[in-house]
């Protein structure tokens, strides 16, 4: 049997996600208070401002290029205090957008272009010889890139954001009609960990009911004027706003419910810590490399972050040790979520209560879903459910389930089924207290002589080795086994380094040490390499491809 979410159901309004969340009559705080600001620079939008400004907006885009509903803009762009703008500004309209990765190849971001059928394109100086590349592949003109951010385009000929806004002068525009459960809002492409990104569509609906599931997890704990020093939460806003996951949790969570959000183009350790410092914040959303750092980086201890009162890890795998060492460093809770960019994206937290009794869970299921887990075929048999307690495929069902993949029927019917159930590709199980365990996706787990080997698993373990500052488990070939064989490839730490101990004595002490502290079926037969760094993605996903590749090349000398 399914199971339901712990708390109780609630309604979803049917409205698009202007009307939820500028045209409502049960917001608390007023226009004045501040929503968005540059931690560098301190530029801001309260409430209000963001409001009159992306309201400006949409008219510009109506008198420039007749914006009507159903057309995307691109925003290719780092974090930026300007992005709400537009983002509220298309809503407006009844238009969709797409946010793109700013580290984006000219190709990457022609796909995009492409593949979204992009009207315009917003972006900031630094990146415009990418984006007017990529838009001269696609065949978009050169004036409908826009600009925002601080600085102008030194040609004048890309328009800066600012000035569409004042072009409509006094004319109105009405808004066209929104269907909330038909119409896309938001065409966000998938990090792209298992293969090429797939732009992922979302209704209004979808984002609406997020935001509320959001609220009812999350919201409880945190207030818009209350906690701490009674001024409201402080969030800093560092994951980026191209992910589903800073796109839902922090911006639209934060324009609803009214918390600040300090904006951070890039991240960096010690700005983040020295920005944790200055503007005492309270809360945070990060990916788990960032408590890594946290647990490991010399430039933590300058710092005081007593004012954070939770952090907030998702997007990838968090282990039990992971979050012991670097809690117990800072002395901050940290708790863990789960989400997918076709959940909108999230779907488990921990309860602040539970953090530390859990530790490695992902949490209970969001209000108003069902979730069950099935066995994955590999032959055309039919998935069958697991009892409670047994390792399967996540199956969840809710309204914030996307409506599909953006031209692309054959992936959406291979993971949404008739009856609304979305197959995430992620494998875990359930405990019997309810609380959510999820172990490795189906993809990336290496198969040993017929056993599970689940990646994610190993690199908590090693994690802890003082050895060792960073790693990535994958499964590579294996001759002697003729079957793949789990290797590790390690950043060695300071005090690794230091000893002196060369790469061969230190790669057969980190598999020694390992041996007994795992099944045998799990144990390092592929041995250890050294790298600079693990690849990652902005999201904080670990890049298996990409040692997967460099593993063939090294295993093909
Ligand atoms: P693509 O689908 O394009 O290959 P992706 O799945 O990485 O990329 P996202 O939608 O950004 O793209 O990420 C969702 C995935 O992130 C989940 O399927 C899951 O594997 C992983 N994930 C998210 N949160 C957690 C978590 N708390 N623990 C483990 N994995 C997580
Ligand atoms: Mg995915």
């Amino acid at each position: 049997m399914p199971v339901k979410s712990p708390y109780p159901d609630f309604e979803i309004p049917d409205t698009d996600i202007w009307s939820f969340l500028f045209e409502r009559n049960d917001r608390a705080f007023p226009d004045d208070k501040e929503l968005f600001v540059d931690a560098d620079t301190k530029r801001s939008y309260t409430f209000g401002q963001l409001r009159d400004s992306a309201v400006t907006f949409a008219h510009g885009l109506k008198a420039t290029w007749n914006w009507k509903k159903g057309d995307v803009l691109v925003i290719f762009s780092p974090n930026c205090v300007d992005t709400p703008t537009l983002m509220y500004g298309v809503a407006w309209t009844g238009g969709v957008i797409s946010p793109a990765n700013p580290t984006y190849t000219v190709d990457e971001l022609a796909f995009q272009l492409g593949n979204s059928e992009a009207k315009a394109l917003a972006t900031q100086r630094a990146l415009l010889p990418v984006a007017r590349e990529a838009a001269k592949k696609v065949g978009l003109p050169e004036d409908r890139i826009i600009l925002i951010g601080d600085e102008r385009d030194p040609t004048g000929m890309v328009k800066h954001f600012t000035s569409i806004r004042n072009i409509s002068g006094t004319t109105r525009f009405r808004r066209q009609r929104v269907d909330a459960k038909k119409d896309v809002a938001y065409l966000v492409y998938s990090s792209g960990t298992t293969g090429f990104p797939k732009g992922v569509m979302l209704s209004h609906r979808n984002i609406v009911a997020n935001i509320l599931q959001c609220k009812h997890t999350e919201g409880r704990y945190l207030s818009w004027n209350g906690n701490a020093d009674g001024k409201g939460d402080r969030i800093l806003g560092l994951l980026p706003f191209f992910h589903i996951y800073g796109l839902t949790c922090i911006l639209h969570v934060s324009v609803h419910a009214g918390y600040a959000v300090y904006v951070m183009p890039k991240f960096e350790i010690e700005k983040f810590c020295s920005h944790v410092q200055n503007y005492r914040i309270t809360f945070i959303f990060v990916a788990p490399p960032v408590i890594l750092l946290l647990g490991k980086h010399p430039v933590v201890d300058k710092y005081d972050l007593s004012s954070l009162r939770m952090l907030n890890s998702g997007a990838a795998p968090l282990t039990r040790e992971l979050v012991q060492t670097a809690s117990a460093r800072i002395k901050v809770p940290i708790k863990q979520g789960y989400g997918l960019t076709e959940t909108s994206p999230t779907t488990h937290t921990q309860t602040w209560e539970d953090w530390d009794k859990d530790i490695g869970s992902v949490g209970q299921l969001h209000p108003n879903m069902e979730a069950k887990y099935m066995t994955t075929p590999e032959d055309d048999s039919e998935p069958q459910e697991v009892p409670v307690g047994q390792v399967g495929e996540l199956w969840m069902r809710g309204p914030n389930v996307f409506m599909g993949y953006h031209k692309n029927k054959k992936a959406t019917d291979g993971c949404l089924t008739p009856d609304g159930w979305f197959m995430t590709g992620d494998v875990g199980y359930q405990d019997k207290d309810g609380k959510f365990f999820i172990t490795d996706r189906i993809k990336e787990l290496i198969k040993y002589k017929g056993f599970q080997v689940p990646p994610a698993e190993l690199e908590g373990i090693l994690l802890d080795n003082e050895l060792i500052d960073d790693v990535a488990v994958i499964g590579v070939h294996s001759e002697q086994h003729a079957c793949e064989v789990p290797r590790a490839y390690v950043v060695r730490s300071a005090a690794s380094k230091a000893s002196g101990v060369s790469d061969a004595d230190e790669a057969a002490k980190i598999v020694a040490w390992i041996h007994d502290k795992v099944a045998q079926h799990k144990r390092l037969r592929g041995g250890v390499r050294f790298v600079d760094a693990i690849p990652k993605s902005v999201s904080g996903k670990i890049l298996r491809r990409v040692l997967k590749d460099q593993a063939k090349k090294e295993d093909e000398k």
